[in-house]
């Protein structure tokens, strides 16, 4: 059986994007490559957003970028400037199409459908394909999104609605998230933080009618596209072994408070490309401490008072723009820090950190 260098186990979006890093930057051309992907073929599945705080390869994969975001509650409503840190959303189709038409000129690089028909042996393993203990109670991020067309002009295509938590939440955390692409196109997402193996949630078809016909007030349209998914609010349990790292989120590369991934997987694909040369002995790349603790207590502080949420987000995004996008981004500073947790119920957190 064939022996490769490196082998990449999952061609998603963490390992397509390390493969394409690892080739741009002329890391491959010695190098043999094996892709370890199960899907027959490629086609856009996700749309990744995210505010654009460092640079990424993708620039030419996106389908939108904004400047504006707003956020309701049943009572409140705030549009939110961040001309500074733009809001973007990739299209996977577009990703998946550009780093396959690249990495197929590279005849290092190969694609497999299982590992058991390669030697792993001796190779460097990167492995993208998470392991998941069943725990009831793990949070979850779920949702399912339509992407609609109307006939006329309807949406105000400068302006994203990143949280509307004018909905039912049914004792959990629920919102409505809307991408409008242009005049009259728009991805319209029902969005759940709960521990998803509650199925009485899953009703999405009948949340997003309601919520396009009775919220929108919108009847004449047409569905063209759908994603629907999870994003584990925990960390997966892979271990780092020798000779292998894991990535995306198998990595831990998924912020537990947002599900944001997007961004930190490239950060994490320029790491292993600056580490490549000597990889088995590069500390691994994670996100900071500071981030995973809080994320932690806020996930405790959702679960004991989901009712809360929809205010505690609204007055997060009190703060400067720059400042709370810095903070979901892993970006901010300490005083940055400081300035959301002033924002937050002080005697709740305090409460759930001493809390058993
Ligand atoms: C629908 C959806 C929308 C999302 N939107 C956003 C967003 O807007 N912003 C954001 O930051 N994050 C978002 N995320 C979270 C995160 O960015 C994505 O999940 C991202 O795809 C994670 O990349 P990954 O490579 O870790 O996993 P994946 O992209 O899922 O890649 C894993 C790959 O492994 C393959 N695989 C599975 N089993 C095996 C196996 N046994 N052997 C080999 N390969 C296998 C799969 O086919 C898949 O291609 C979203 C997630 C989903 C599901």
């Amino acid at each position: 059986m064939k022996e490769f260098d490196y082998i990449i186990i999952g061609g998603g979006c963490a390992g397509l994007s390390l493969v394409y890093e690892l080739e741009i930057y002329k890391k491959l051309e010695n190098k043999t490559v094996a892709i370890i992907e199960p899907r027959n073929e490629y086609k856009r599945d996700k749309t990744w957003s995210f505010w654009k705080v460092v640079n990424h390869n993708f620039d030419d994969c996106l389908r939108k970028s904004w400047n504006n975001f707003s956020i309701k509650t049943f009572s409140k409503y705030k549009n939110i400037k961040c001309d500074k840190f733009p809001y973007q959303s990739i299209d996977s189709g577009l990703f998946y199409k550009k780093i396959n038409e690249r990495i197929k000129k590279n005849k290092n690089i190969s694609f497999y459908k299982n590992i058991k028909d390669i030697n792993t042996k001796n190779s460097f393993i990167f492995n993208s394909v998470p392991s998941i203990i069943e725990n009831k109670n793990n949070f979850w991020q779920h949702f399912r999104g339509v992407e609609i067309e109307t006939q006329d002009s309807f949406f105000d295509d400068n302006n994203i609605n990143l949280m509307n938590f004018d909905c039912e939440q049914r004792n959990n955390v629920h919102f409505f998230y809307i991408l409008p692409f242009e005049k009259n196109k728009a991805l319209i997402e029902t969005t759940w933080i709960s521990k998803v193996n509650d199925n009485s949630l899953k009703d999405y078809n009948d949340q997003i009618k309601n919520y396009i016909n009775k919220t929108l007030g919108l009847k004449n349209y047409k569905i063209t596209y759908s994603e629907e998914g999870s994003i584990p609010l925990f960390y997966p349990t892979n271990v780092r072994e020798r000779k292998k790292i894991n990535i995306g989120t198998a990595g831990g590369m998924t912020r537990i408070s947002t599900g944001y991934t997007f961004l930190n997987i490239q950060l994490q694909s320029k790491y292993i490309r600056e580490n490549i040369e000597n990889i088995e002995n590069a500390n691994i790349f994670k996100l900071k401490k500071k981030y995973k603790f809080l994320d932690k207590i806020f996930l405790k502080v959702l679960e004991n008072h989901p009712n809360r949420m929809p205010d505690l987000f609204f007055n997060m995004f009190s703060c400067s723009s720059s400042t709370v996008i810095n903070f979901l981004s892993n970006t901010s500073s300490i005083i940055e820090d400081i300035l959301i947790i002033f924002k937050m119920p002080k005697w709740i957190f305090i409460k759930t950190i001493f809390k058993k």
